[in-house]
């Protein structure tokens, strides 16, 4: 079986067609929400930059050294101080 037309590493999923199964499934969605869409949230929630990669590693090397340390919590301190101390004030004035 040729090799899909997008991916170029998975078989095909049947003789005449041009995608494998895990491509199509990609296809579909984008014919549902939209090419555009899928690739703004692609290039939005996917594709990180420097800083946004180097704090993710230093989270984890946090979290290697310290096991107490829980995803939320490596969340709560990556997030900007300023957010921290308004979300604070919302919790406090409820
Ligand atoms: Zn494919």
């Amino acid at each position: 079986m040729p090799n899909c037309y997008f991916c170029e590493k998975e078989p095909r999923e049947y003789w005449g067609g041009y995608w494998c199964e895990g491509c199509r499934k990609i296809k579909n969605l984008a014919n549902v929400y939209g090419f555009d869409r899928v690739l703004t949230i692609l290039t939005e929630c996917c594709i990180r930059n420097e800083d946004q990669l180097e704090k993710k590693i230093l989270a984890r090397q946090g979290k290697e050294l310290n096991p107490k340390i829980t995803d939320e919590k490596t969340e709560f301190y990556l997030r900007r101080k300023s957010d921290r101390i308004k979300e604070n004030k919302e919790n406090n004035n409820k």
